[in-house]
């Protein structure tokens, strides 16, 4: 286990940064993350930030110099290398907007390793604004710690989710008429990498069942005797799944934790 760095301190503002970074890595940032960083964090010449790259990993770095819509950035040293991010997919219909936001942030927290939005034929919305949606998952990713930006799919139709769908990845399908018991699915199942489909506000008609329950790789699973919310559905199946399959079985994984 990595000795807890001394510095930069906990309290020290996270970023994710479009460059590669290496040691001596002179980072230019603006807009948002500049006037966050300048006029939220107040931080001066010298200031110790961590930046992630999603690419090599968590860098401590310095403030070289703090402007009000621009900062300098030096990289001075790796933390952490980027981490394996639990094999874990989710496609979730599209919902109302502030709700897909809850999903996008919190499956973020929850360790999703790739989010592949779905449009069925109840779906009250059928587009999603990309930079919107990547700058939720990278604000909750900087919050939460992770080193790996979870993957953003393009909103993609039912049958082209299924057309599409790996041979080898199990998909559980969360169906409020009646599954498998979601514990029994995810302990049954060889593979170690799934996907959860979770249905819109409307859940899924008669013939997406049936075009979902024809994929081979298709589980249907039950979240219980309650109908859940979409977005409920939705992290509450990620939760299981991590706790079950991910990385909640993993034992003192966080540097700042380890003993
Ligand atoms: N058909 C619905 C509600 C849909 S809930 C209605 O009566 O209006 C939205 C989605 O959440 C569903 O399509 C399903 O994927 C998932 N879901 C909700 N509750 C569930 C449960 N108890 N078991 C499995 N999936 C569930």
């Amino acid at each position: 286990m990595p000795a807890t760095p001394a510095w930069p301190p906990k309290s020290a503002p996270r970023l994710f940064v479009a460059d590669t970074l290496h040691p001596g890595a002179q980072v230019t940032i603006e807009g948002p993350q500049a006037h966050y960083l300048s006029r939220v964090m107040r931080v001066g010449a010298g200031d110790p930030v961590v930046l992630c790259d999603d690419a090599t990993g968590e860098w401590a770095a310095r403030v070289v110099e703090a402007g009000k819509r621009s900062v300098a950035l030096e990289a001075v040293e790796l933390l952490r290398e980027r981490e394996m991010v639990p094999d874990i997919w989710l496609c979730p219909a599209l919902i109302k907007k502030d709700r897909f936001d809850l999903v996008l942030e919190k499956a973020t927290e929850l360790g999703v390793a790739r989010i592949a939005p779905v449009v069925t034929r109840r779906c009250v919305a059928d587009k999603l604004n990309p930079e919107r949606a990547r700058a939720i998952v990278t604000e909750a990713s900087e919050q939460c710690a992770r080193t790996a930006l979870p993957e953003l799919a393009e909103p993609v139709k039912l049958a082209a989710l299924l057309a599409d769908w790996p041979e080898t990845r199990a998909l559980y399908f969360a169906d409020e008429n009646g599954g498998m018991r979601l514990a029994e699915a995810i302990g049954s199942t060889p593979s170690a990498c799934a996907g959860f489909l979770i249905g819109p506000e409307g859940g899924f008609d008669d013939q997406e069942r049936a075009a979902i329950r024809a994929l081979p790789q298709a589980v249907p699973v039950s979240l219980g005797p309650r109908i859940l919310r979409a977005e409920t559905a939705a992290l509450a199946a990620l939760a299981v799944w991590m706790a079950l399959a991910g990385d909640w079985t993993d034992r003192d994984t966080h540097p700042d934790r380890g003993q």
